[in-house]
């Protein structure tokens, strides 16, 4: 068998869990496995971790374990998009319950990580198709060094590669062309997801049920009318966004 660490997928891991599963017997026996399962659960949950089950736990336990039953919303992803696997698990959760408890039985994720070479190719086409974004500075930026190169007739190829040149070196001074063009390093610490407003069934309830979750640090929406987001700060309306726009730290 293969070494495997934290952050690792697939079928080992799989192996792993399903042995680690039977180390646990249900023989009545409070063992070093229970026990140290106990601390592991109680420090997930920011319990006092003493390994001593106490109405706290016992409370904490009854809840996560609803959860694990509670039926969860299907995440979709729009074709093409990069980035899944850098999704945090605990984001596919929230979105999960959260989905569930605002009545959308699937969630339609428009876009997630993009890499520069993606973005710069993107911002090509839209711009050779004629569609008209707004961008701020840095994509400003970009936006004319891809026109001018259309001008001086450069290939394709060449005028992306020169795109995301100047993408990287744009992020590198902090300029974003885009907040979901990050590195995947960044992307990781925090994990930056549209969710389609109209392929999404129930949209408005959904942005305010993840809202409920501490570690939402900001949402974007055109949903502007509903009094419940007036006093929170990490909410952000704009009527043309196309999209729910969040931000999680992971
Ligand atoms: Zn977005």
């Amino acid at each position: 068998m293969k070494t495997i660490r934290k952050g690792d997928k697939g079928d080992e891991v799989k192996q792993l869990q399903e042995y680690l599963k039977q180390l646990i017997c249900i023989d009545g026996n409070f063992d070093d496995a229970t026990h140290n399962t106990v601390i592991q659960f109680q420090t997930k949950m920011d319990l006092v971790a003493d390994g001593i089950v106490g109405t706290k736990t016992w409370n904490a336990l009854e809840k996560e374990v609803a959860k694990l039953k509670q039926p969860k919303s299907e995440i979709q992803y729009d074709a093409g998009l990069e980035g899944k696997d850098l999704l945090s698990k605990e984001l596919l959760d929230l979105f999960g319950h959260a989905g569930h408890e605002s009545k959308n039985p699937t969630i339609y994720v428009t876009s997630m990580w993009r890499s520069p070479a993606k973005q710069a190719s993107v911002m090509y086409d839209n711009i050779v198709q004629g569609a008209v974004i707004s961008y701020a500075e840095p994509g400003r930026i970009v936006t004319q060094l891809i026109q001018a190169e259309i001008k001086k007739k450069t290939p394709k190829a060449q005028v992306v590669q020169l795109a995301e040149a100047k993408i990287i070196e744009l992020a590198q001074q902090n300029k974003l062309v885009s907040k979901h063009c990050i590195t995947e390093a960044q992307y990781q610490k925090m994990n930056v997801i549209d969710i389609s407003k109209t392929r999404t069934p129930n949209p408005r309830d959904l942005a305010k049920a993840l809202l409920k979750e501490t570690k939402v640090s900001r949402i974007i929406t055109p949903f502007g009318e509903l009094s419940t987001y007036g006093n929170d700060k990490r909410v952000l309306i704009d009527a043309n966004e196309p999209a729910i726009h969040i931000e999680y730290t992971v």
